[in-house]
């Protein structure tokens, strides 16, 4: 037995399971349901995220299968957020339905060859000293799969949690999402329309084929979980009239559904042998899309450092390194959306003045445009280095630099099964290209102030720089030997 046991088949887990899977570890992914669920609810995918795509070369497939938005927002402010000056290659928003996204996943997935079992639900887990064993519920009978680890990726009830014995705490419910795929007859002439009164709010994005993401928000405390109960297309016109003074000609809904708004977040993303990822991890109140999108990110982060766990190089401390750095981003998304709440689900004058405040203040100051937009986009995620004397560099999400030969850092830290060593100086560096390394010689394109005096840097397989340095000659050779020495057992 050699293998990782994932337990759900949403963006998360399919994205882990195809990590694994490229860096070459047998992976077993369940799931319980029987075909996918129509109504999963993502539609806005944020630049970082189509970066980890492009940096496994499947990033065509999704920008093909929707359209693009140069902007996003914070709190359904009047004034956008505008991402063109973003630094990277995708200055915008990809308008992708979750179902379509985890179809895309999924194929993916399969043609890695990652065991999916769809029907079959976990129910159980004993943790032992060398494995863990998985309780499986499946169409032929109950049985037990035994993994080295096992990652939850199972949703914001997540059982696997449960089961783990792992706590989660965050804010109590303050109001009702509703949320539906429609057809309009008359819709709004921008294709990401939102509107805010005293009687609520509404959003319509235009998700392609002719259809609508129509929702919005009704203040109501409690955490009373009605996400089942129907609500009609009466009800749903009568919200969007209140609001807009208009239905949009809102004729036939293809699915509708109603969510809480409670925020959670798990007191550890580690416990034993057992992991989480994803809404397993968080449950992030949905201000500009960030749930589908930090678990994207979340999957990215453990699925190169679980591999080199699996494969023997990694280093004692880098598992535990998934919780240290990832569930310090949770609690900053957690903080981040948290605090769009009281813009987008209470509509007192006050609200409404502070509404129109902030929405000025974002047309107005450019540097405030660009921190909003840099932690919407995931773009600015930083994981802090241990050492105090490290490059300022080092953490950082390294940028999309091109090189003379073509070549781009996207499409050379294309695999989560190796490192890469970035040579910028004339007179080469003498190292050992073996795995998991690979070198890469050559003088970055542009002027980048942060990068220009960079003479070397290690990019981690999910594209963070690991160590960089501005020495030359041979202080420069010690120091990428030492650097390289961290990095495997
Ligand atoms: C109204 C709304 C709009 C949203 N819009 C966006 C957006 O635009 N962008 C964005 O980034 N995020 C958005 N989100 C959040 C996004 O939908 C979630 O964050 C995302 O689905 C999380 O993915 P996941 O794979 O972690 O979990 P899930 O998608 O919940 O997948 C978990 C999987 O685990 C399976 N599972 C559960 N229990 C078991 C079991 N016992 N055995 C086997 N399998 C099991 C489930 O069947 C499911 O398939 C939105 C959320 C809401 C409510």
């Amino acid at each position: 037995m050699s293998r990782v046991v994932i337990v759900g088949a949403g963006p998360t887990g399919l994205w882990l399971g195809s990590e694994l899977a490229l860096a070459g570890v047998d992976v077993t992914l369940i799931e319980q349901r029987t075909e996918r669920n129509p109504a999963a609810r993502a539609f806005t995918n944020h630049p970082r995220t189509l970066e980890l795509w492009a940096s496994r070369g499947i990033v065509d497939r999704f920008l093909e299968a929707g359209h693009t938005v140069p902007h996003s927002h914070f709190g359904l402010l009047d004034d956008r957020l505008d991402f063109h000056d973003l630094d990277t290659r995708f200055p915008h928003v990809l308008i992708l339905e979750q179902p379509r996204i985890e179809e895309i996943l999924e194929e993916y997935a399969l043609g890695l060859g990652v065991d999916i079992r769809f029907g079959h639900a976990f129910t159980g887990l004993t943790q032992r000293p060398d494995s863990v064993v998985v309780s499986v519920s499946g169409p032929g009978g109950e049985y037990e799969l035994e993994g080295d680890y096992l990652v939850g990726c199972d949703g914001s009830r997540s059982p696997v949690r449960a089961a783990a014995g792992i706590g989660a705490s965050g804010t109590e419910s303050t109001g009702v999402s509703w949320i539906a795929e429609a057809v309009l007859d008359d819709p709004p002439e921008v294709n990401y329309y939102s509107a805010h009164s005293p009687a609520g709010n509404l959003l319509i994005v235009d998700v392609g084929n002719g259809r609508h993401r129509i929702g919005g928000f009704d203040a109501r405390p409690g955490d009373q979980d009605d996400s089942a109960v129907e609500f009609t297309l009466a009800e749903m016109a009568e919200k969007a009239t209140a609001v807009a003074g208009t239905d949009f000609g809102l004729r036939e809904t293809f699915w509708r559904s109603r969510d809480i708004s409670a925020t959670r977040l798990a007191d550890t993303y580690r416990a034993g042998r057992v992991l989480l990822a994803g809404d397993s991890a968080h449950r992030i109140f949905p201000a500009g899309g960030r749930g589908l999108n930090t678990g994207m990110h979340d999957a990215h982060n453990l699925g190169w450092k679980l591999a080199a766990t699996m494969n023997g190089w990694a280093p004692d401390d880098l598992l535990d390194s998934y919780h240290e750095e990832r569930h310090p981003v949770g609690a900053a998304v957690m903080r981040f959306t948290r605090a769009q709440m009281p813009l987008m689900t209470q509509f007192t004058p006050q609200i409404a003045a502070l509404r129109e405040v902030l929405s000025e203040m974002i047309a107005r100051v450019p540097e405030l445009n660009r921190i909003l937009s840099e932690n919407t986009s995931g773009l600015d995620v930083v994981y802090p280095p241990k050492a105090p004397d490290a490059h300022p560099l080092t953490g950082r999400r390294a940028p999309d630099l091109t090189f003379g030969d073509g070549t781009s850092l996207l499409g050379l830290v294309s695999t989560p099964a190796r490192y890469l060593l970035l040579d910028l100086a004339s007179h080469p560096l003498d190292v050992d290209e073996a795995a998991p390394v690979v070198v890469h010689s050559g003088t970055a394109e542009g002027d980048r102030p942060d990068w220009r005096n960079v003479t070397a840097a290690l990019i981690r397989p999910d594209g963070h720089v690991a160590w960089a340095t501005e020495e030359t000659g041979e202080a420069r050779q010690a120091a990428a030997e030492a650097a390289l020495k961290t990095i495997r057992r």
